[in-house]
């Protein structure tokens, strides 16, 4: 594979102004897409090349792959990165890109395509020796199936759509009598939300932890693991802090973890950037899904690793070999990754609108990935998140002390933001000793809101 020297960037905010910049550090020019709400980005602002693609709609720019294609044709670029959500985990879109003999900068289009089905994605996790959540092996539709199933591996149990996502079309049923009705519901909610009425069926965890594992393959057949990252903070199953290593697991939990999915990922001949899901509890680990693209907490992953791994993709498609070997990865310290959202900190409720004044955190360790600039509009049609505030600490309780030093000192004026949520919880006991599940932060809210 040539060498790239024009990247188009198929996506916007904090992640696009993330790839412009590994791009320019690797000499590699930049093609911004954009849709008529973003005219005034700054990934527009300093993009090489910027091209409107649509209107503000989500469907009509940014997932519209014909006038994506066309702006690739037309700058000349030879690569497109889509980034993190809108098309990054579209096999066709993957599968259009390599047929317009333009370089992808993701995984093959067939792993896309596999691990895109939660059914079939379990079924290869299996087959390639990663530990699943007990449950059906695939659809479940029988209702005496689905019974024996549920026996076998104990109530609570959740069933789940195969085309789900985003925490959607999931039902927890404790009891047998239950079942039947709610195999139903789940089936209609998922033909409603995603167009399939596939469901299955895995035990339900009471209380376990997020953790996932960063990996890299070359699609060679060579893979590395770059360690874990908790990512238990959840609000309806969408991140809101995350952390690297986990306050959870050893150094040789992760070693030995970690050896177990960059084989499979090497087994699989897997290319470029993934992240394998786990749940965990008592100290056992269960593949939930993987996501075949760089997350947004990616950052946590580089601080204490060091690797630029928006590089490290843009490598791997120019055909190199992974700049490390599994022995040279090393992991310091500790990092910790706040999701900053306009948003009421209360409420939830979005806040978009115009951005008076911005300051933007510094100082030693301090990393703030984020397109914000004093008098920018943030458009109401997107995702709420404005930014990622990444610190970094010789130890978890240094990295602490500097998150909250640097919360102190950021300063977002004419929107709401959850920057005040992300104070109250370094308040929290439970948060500043890392012992908190995936249950945890609904809980608190629950017992905030009570105490009111
Ligand atoms: P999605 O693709 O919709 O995000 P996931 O399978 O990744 O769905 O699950 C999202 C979240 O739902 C998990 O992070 C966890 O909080 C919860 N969850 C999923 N499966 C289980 C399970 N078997 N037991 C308990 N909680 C689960």
């Amino acid at each position: 594979m040539p060498a790239i020297e024009k990247l188009l960037i198929a996506n916007r905010g904090e992640i696009a102004l993330r790839i412009h910049r590994a791009a320019h550090e690797m000499g590699i020019k930049t093609v911004a897409v954009h849709s008529t709400a973003d005219a005034d980005a700054m990934h527009v602002r300093l993009a090489d090349e910027a091209i409107c693609i649509g209107p503000p709609a989500a469907a009509d720019s940014y997932l519209n792959i014909p006038a994506i294609i066309s702006a690739a044709e037309i700058s000349g670029a030879d690569a497109i990165h889509p980034g993190y959500g809108f098309l990054s985990e579209n096999a066709k879109f993957a599968d259009i890109i390599e047929e317009h003999g333009i370089i992808f900068v993701g995984p093959k289009p067939e792993h896309i395509r596999t691990m895109g089905d939660k059914i079939e994605a379990k079924r290869t996790a299996g087959a390639l020796g990663l530990p699943l959540v007990p449950g059906s092996d695939g659809p479940i539709s029988d209702l005496a199936e689905a019974k024996a199933i549920a026996a076998a591996a104990g109530y609570p149990v959740i069933i789940k759509a195969a085309s789900g996502g985003g925490g959607r079309g999931m039902k927890v049923c404790t009891s047998e009598d239950q079942l039947e009705t709610l195999m139903q519901q789940a089936g209609s909610e998922a033909k409603a939300a995603f167009g399939d009425a596939t469901v299955y069926l895995e035990k339900y965890l009471g209380n376990p932890r997020h953790i996932e594992f960063q990996i890299f393959g070359d699609g060679q057949g060579n893979a590395v693991h770059l360690g874990e990252r908790d990512c238990s903070l959840q609000r309806r199953h969408q991140k809101v802090l995350e952390e690297a290593p986990s306050p959870a697991i050893s150094a040789s939990e992760r070693a030995r973890m970690g050896g177990i999915v960059a084989k499979a990922m090497a087994d699989m001949g897997y290319r470029g950037a993934g992240t394998i899901e786990f749940l965990w509890e008592d100290g056992e680990f269960y593949f939930i899904e993987m996501n075949t693209r760089l997350q947004v907490e990616h950052p946590v992953t580089e601080m204490i690793t060091g690797l630029d791994l928006v590089r490290e993709q843009i490598r791997v498609a120019e055909g190199l070999p992974l700049s490390v070997t599994q022995d040279e990865v090393e992991f310091a310290g500790h990092a910790i990754e706040c999701r900053i959202n306009a948003e009421d900190p209360k409420t939830f409720a979005p806040s978009p609108g115009k951005v008076e004044y911005f300051h933007a955190p510094g100082g030693m360790h301090v990393r703030f990935d984020s397109g914000l600039y004093a008098g920018y509009r943030i458009p109401p049609y997107y995702d709420s998140m404005i930014g990622k505030l990444i610190v970094y600490g010789k130890t978890r309780e240094a990295a602490m002390m500097r998150l909250r030093r640097a919360l102190e000192e950021t300063v977002i004026e004419g929107v709401k933001t959850t920057i005040p949520l992300h104070q109250a919880l370094l308040n929290e006991p439970d948060i500043q000793n890392g012992d908190y599940t995936i249950k945890w932060l609904e809980e608190w809210l629950n017992n905030a809101l009570e105490s009111k």
